[in-house]
């Protein structure tokens, strides 16, 4: 089973990935894991990126696209894939498409973490004194919150009315938030 967590910066969708790893023995896909990585090796990846991951821009497609194929083509994934961050844009939701055609793939699932801006501010501000993350800051929450409405909040349509589409209340706790998507996929 391969499945999406989509929403907003400070939805939740990076807790939830890691509960349905251990549940359904799979892999998190997380692009900004990924991107995040690329950065503390300093690598060329990461030297190309830095300065848009710090100010809450996008990495560019290309560069994530690359990084993405790597892990749809790895047989030892095949079919536990669990998407948190990515797709983005419309772009990456065409192309994950065409991955997934491709390594004979697709997607079961999409859960859609649906918050209001003024509980992921207050969320993120939280995540900022526990995981220190550079691109948490106010300003940047801001910005990261407005490039998510204008550029991945249109994936949604490309989704919503696709087969295993979802939406979960994102507002309610982790254990809620939890128990209904284990509800759904009858954990
Ligand atoms: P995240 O950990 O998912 O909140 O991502 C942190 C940052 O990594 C984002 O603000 C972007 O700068 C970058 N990033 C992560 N995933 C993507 C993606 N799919 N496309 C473009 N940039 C991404």
């Amino acid at each position: 089973m391969n499945l999406i967590l989509f929403g907003p910066p400070g939805a939740g969708k990076g807790t939830q990935a890691k509960f349905l790893v251990e549940k359904l023995n799979s892999f998190q896909v997380s692009t900004g894991d990924m991107l995040r990585e690329e950065i503390k090796k300093d690598t060329e990846i990461g030297k190309k990126i830095i300065n848009n991951m710090n100010d809450g821009k996008f990495v560019q497609d290309e560069i994530v696209n690359k990084l993405l194929e790597k892990i749809i083509f790895d047989s030892n994934k095949k079919n536990k894939l669990i998407f948190d961050g990515y797709p983005r844009t419309i772009n990456q939701a065409k192309n994950l498409e065409i991955l997934l055609n491709k390594s004979n793939q697709k997607i079961d699932y999409i859960f859609f973490l649906n918050v209001k801006k003024d509980t992921i501010i207050k969320r993120i501000e939280r995540r900022k004194i526990l995981e220190k993350r550079s691109d948490d800051d106010s300003n940047t929450i801001l910005k990261r919150y407005d490039i998510y409405m204008h550029e991945t909040k249109p994936v949604l349509d490309f989704y919503a009315s696709k087969k295993g589409f979802y939406e979960v209340d994102g507002s309610l706790n982790i254990e809620q938030i939890t128990n209904k998507i284990d509800d759904i996929l009858k954990l």
